[in-house]
């Protein structure tokens, strides 16, 4: 693991992110002012932390990608975090979105399909000394032993109607799913109102790398 160090250079490089980001239509500050916090350079590769603070999603190795910061602070302020709430994260890859969850004062368990990237990225979360709580497994059947949640995030791109994270919400709590095809997605929105009963709407499309497994798209 590399050294971290977050030099001026790249807070300023942050303030630039927040500004595009306000322009792109972000509007809930506590989503800005994480971003404007969390050094994303960390959830890199070192030879590329200078591509840290483009709008971009990345390569973060085994075939996967660090979020587009545009689509974090989505997909976040969809979830309207309140100090304390419990956030079940589906697809860790970098880190990066749980640490904005936990940036906000959430209680975060996050679940990696991929090994090497549970590893590398449980190793930078005890670095950065970030209570954010990692799993290796298959996400799309949750984590019911650590349910219910005030809010579940998934990061890969589904394709079912993920009634079985539904309920694992606790009434009131909201489920951000990206749901389409492989291609291209919507970004779900599925409020649990009360028990048995929910809320659908949808914010817009996005495209992420495909949510492999039981209920998501075949290997
Ligand atoms: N939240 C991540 C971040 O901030 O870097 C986004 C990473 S990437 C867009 C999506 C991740 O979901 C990948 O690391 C992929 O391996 C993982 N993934 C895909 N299907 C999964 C599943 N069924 N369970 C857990 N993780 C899964």
């Amino acid at each position: 693991m590399h050294h971290l160090k977050d030099s001026f250079k790249h807070k300023g490089m942050r303030k630039r992110l927040v500004e595009a980001l306000k322009n792109k239509g972000i509007r809930d500050e506590k989503v800005l002012e994480a971003i404007g916090l969390v050094p994303r350079h960390y959830f890199f590769p070192k030879d590329f932390w200078d591509n840290a603070y483009d709008d971009k999603a990345f390569p973060i190795g085994s075939g996967q990608t660090i979020s587009q910061p545009y689509t974090v602070a989505c997909q976040t302020q969809l979830l309207n975090i309140q100090p304390g709430d419990v956030i079940l994260e589906i697809g860790t890859g970098s880190g990066y979105q749980a640490a904005i969850l936990a940036q906000l004062g959430a209680t975060v368990f996050t679940i990696e399909r991929i090994e090497a990237l549970f590893k590398s990225t449980s190793q930078l979360f005890s670095k950065l000394k970030v209570p954010i709580h990692c799993f290796l497994g298959d996400g799309t059947i949750g984590l019911p032993s650590k349910g219910p949640f005030d809010g579940i995030v998934v990061t890969a791109g589904g394709n079912s109607l993920a009634e079985q994270l539904k309920v694992q919400l606790k009434p009131g709590g909201k489920l951000v799913v990206p749901m389409g095809d492989r291609s291209i997605q919507k970004m779900v929105l599925i409020k649990k109102v009360v028990e048995n009963k929910y809320e659908r709407t949808e914010h817009g499309e996005f495209k992420f790398v495909p949510l492999l497994g039981k209920y998501g798209w075949e290997t």
